[in-house]
């Protein structure tokens, strides 16, 4: 199994606005659950469904790579950041080779997951990715379990597209929404976010109404 999962690239892709803690956590349980293997945090340069200024998208790289240094398994990666339209997963899915029989693995909350079918060429993606999923709301998950194949041991995702995990492990119980919301009305947020991503928000009165 090993062998397998090194080769196949794990991607955790995110508007990141900002990246906290709640997503470093998650994508370090993706690491440890498939043998440490490396996770790209890839950042939604101009994501389908929100609106993001070309200045949102330079600090939210910072912050990620900021957030990213001292996780030797965390990869900020720019792959989606200069899409000039909209960032379509399975365009990135193409480009890191994704294919049946050697998949990329697609990392995402179950929240996001529950609008996968809406997602652009959604049945090319069932062939060349398998999806690993963090429960963090009640999200209706229906529609993917009739679709991909569900596995109880994560590392059989690596193996074949169209496979799907849903790890148990408790991730924190936050948002960027949240985050962005207490910031503006300037309540404390550093226990959910790096040190470093903190200083840089402050330093540049991000997210201050
Ligand atoms: P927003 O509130 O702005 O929508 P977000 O915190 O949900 O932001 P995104 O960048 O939109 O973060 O999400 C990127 C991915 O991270 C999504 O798949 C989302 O479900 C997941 N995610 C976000 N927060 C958490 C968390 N606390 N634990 C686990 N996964 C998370």
């Amino acid at each position: 199994m090993r062998s397998a999962i090194v080769d196949v690239p794990v991607v955790f892709g995110g508007t990141f606005d900002p990246i906290h803690l709640g997503h470093i956590e998650a994508a370090k349980v993706v690491s440890k659950l498939l043998s440490n293997v490396p996770v790209r945090m890839m950042l939604a340069g101009n994501p389908r469904l929100r609106k993001s200024s070309p200045e949102s998208i330079k600090h939210r790289w910072r912050m990620l790579q900021i957030a990213c240094a001292d996780e030797a398994q965390l990869v900020p990666d720019n792959t989606e950041m200069y899409d000039r339209c909209s960032t379509r997963t399975i365009e990135t899915i193409e480009k890191l080779g994704g294919e049946c029989t050697k998949p990329v693995i697609w990392v995402l909350g179950d929240d996001a997951a529950a609008n996968m079918e809406s997602w652009i060429r959604y049945e090319t993606i069932r062939q060349k990715a398998s999806v690993f999923i963090h429960k963090r709301t009640d999200a209706c998950l229906e529609r993917l379990l009739r679709d991909f194949e569900l596995v109880e041991n994560p590392l059989e995702i690596a193996s074949r597209a169209g496979q799907i995990y849903i790890s148990r492990d408790p991730v924190l119980d936050i948002s960027a929404t949240t985050i962005r919301a207490k910031i503006s009305r300037r309540e404390p947020v550093d226990r959910w976010l790096h040190p470093g991503v903190l200083t840089y928000i402050i330093e540049r009165h991000l997210y201050q109404a």
